[in-house]
């Protein structure tokens, strides 16, 4: 690869976590000549029959593509994996479907297996003479100034230490890293949960072994307060994500209950996943939480560094949470090259660089649950879907929705937002503007055909008429 070091070799760097950032970011280093030591509390999953853990399948867009096309694994995951979702489809109270597609050039997303994606992650990360795996070793303590880490066997309660030259968290959520950084000063953390959970149910292939619903499409179920959506996967079933606050999920507390309640708000996904199936899952299972994290910086000195949802866990309303941990992955390389691979400018370099794209990226995936949740059933909503892609349309370079800005492109997080700002401000220009226009017009009309108070009267209704079908249209434009 093009910029490959050797001189590296001599920096050990240990990577804590081998989930799906864990493991590209070992490839990424290992590309550039690093030692590298992956540490990971699980098991090898590539052994394992069962892998627990949450979401079983994954949104995967242009920044995560781009990611595991510069190490080379894309088109095996992408061409001989991925299901293309081209559009969402959403399903009404009454049953009836209507397509919104995301892109008007065709472009789509990508549903992929997490499970998939780990493990080619794994067998490349293998292929590189310098990553050596370490699987059940649990991150317990950590000492920053002397780089030192403590690892547990779950299994067997063992414990070892390790040293490295840079450590880098890539262990989630919850990350026991970033609770070791937490304990120096300067590090800003904040975490929030959502009142909402998430529970994954299965549609089945139907009886022909075929999907039981048109493949091509993230399938969403807006219901105001609740939503479910479905995402395909290799054996034609249907992941299905049910997304409601825990008070509904402690309230479901019978069969019946819940089935009244799916009649009610899911009537057309019952005959999908089959009236037994749902029982049984929907009780072997409960409500999980949802969880947003931001911290700044991400590094400690040249010593330690936070990537992926260690970082900035975010709500999974944006499908952006991996693409945008891996996106991670490609700064940090960049800024290696760039820095000529001194540690000591690249992490403060990395943290200055990243912080306002991942803290735009977590806000608007807090955003986006109200888009997916409420808005698609709004007809301002979908006006300005239609009026963003028609402005794209006419102005291909200049307007460019926010959600294809996001997902389509690697436009910095925090850039789209500031372009989507400006775009709201001309949309409400020009709408006061048209107001203004036929508030003027209307008057001279009236003026024209009747005596003052007539005009007046008319004036005044005029006025209140449009005043009345414009605002909603100007509250929801603001609202992306
Ligand atoms: C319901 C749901 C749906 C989602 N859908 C999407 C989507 O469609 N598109 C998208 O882009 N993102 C999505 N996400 C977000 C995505 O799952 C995460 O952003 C992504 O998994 C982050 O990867 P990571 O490697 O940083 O963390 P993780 O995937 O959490 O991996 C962390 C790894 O670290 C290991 N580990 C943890 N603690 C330790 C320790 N102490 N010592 C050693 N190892 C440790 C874990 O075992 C794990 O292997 C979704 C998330 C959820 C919850």
């Amino acid at each position: 690869m093009e910029g490959k070091s050797n001189k590296n070799s001599d920096t050990q760097v240990a990577v804590v976590g081998a989930g799906l950032v864990g493991s590209l970011e070992a490839c990424m280093l290992a590309q550039r000549g690093y030692d590298v030591h992956l540490y990971e509390y699980r098991e090898d999953i590539r052994t394992l029959e069962h892998v627990p853990g949450r979401s079983i399948n994954l949104a995967m867009s242009v920044r995560g593509r781009t990611a595991l096309r510069h190490i080379g694994v894309e088109d095996s995951i992408i061409a001989h994996h991925a299901i293309p979702m081209r559009a969402r489809m959403i399903h009404r109270p009454d049953g009836s479907t209507a397509a919104i597609p995301y892109n008007k050039d065709g472009q789509c997303i990508y549903s992929v297996g997490r499970r998939f994606v780990n493990e080619v992650l794994l067998t490349k990360a293998e292929s590189f003479p310098n990553v050596t795996f370490h699987f059940q070793h649990r991150l317990t303590a950590m000492d920053i100034t002397t780089r030192t880490m403590t690892f547990t066997n779950p299994t067997t309660e063992e414990t070892n230490t390790r040293t490295a030259d840079l450590i880098i968290g890539c262990d989630g959520a919850f990350s026991a890293v970033r609770k070791e950084m937490l304990k120096r000063a300067n590090l800003n953390y904040s975490q929030n949960y959502i009142p909402h959970g998430y529970m994954e149910l299965c549609i089945p292939a139907d009886k022909h072994g075929e999907f039981a619903m048109p493949p091509n499409y993230l399938h969403i179920w807006p219901r105001g307060e609740y939503m479910m959506i479905a995402l395909p996967n290799q054996d034609k079933s249907w992941t299905v994500t049910l997304f409601m606050p825990f008070n509904i999920f402690e309230s479901l507390t019978s069969p019946q209950i819940l089935m009244n309640f799916f009649q009610q708000n899911y009537p057309d996904a019952i005959p999908l996943i089959g009236e037994e199936k749902l029982v049984k899952d929907f009780f072997a299972n409960k409500g999980l939480p949802m969880i947003s994290v931001k911290c700044s910086p991400y590094h400690v000195g040249s010593s330690c560094l936070l990537l992926g949802d260690a970082a900035h866990a975010m709500v999974p309303f944006y499908g952006q949470g991996m693409n945008c941990g891996m996106e991670d992955c490609l700064v940090f390389d960049e800024l290696l090259t760039k820095l000529d691979y001194d540690l000591s400018l690249v992490l403060p370099a990395y943290s200055a660089k990243r912080n306002p794209d991942a803290e735009a990226i977590v806000d608007l995936a807090m955003y986006n649950y109200v888009e997916m949740r409420d808005m698609v059933n709004s007809r301002w909503f979908l006006l300005r879907k239609k009026l963003d892609n028609f402005l794209n349309l006419i102005f291909p370079r200049s307007w460019v929705p926010l959600y294809t800005m996001v997902t389509f492109s690697r436009e910095p997080y925090h850039m789209c937002i500031k372009k989507k700002q400006r775009q709201d401000k001309v949309l409400h220009c020009t709408s006061l503007a048209v107001l203004g226009t036929a508030v003027v017009g209307g008057v001279v009309l009236t003026w024209r055909s009747g005596s003052a108070s007539d005009w007046l009267h008319k004036t005044f209704n005029f006025v209140v008429t449009a005043g009345r079908s414009a605002v909603p249209y100007l509250d929801h434009v603001t609202l992306y």
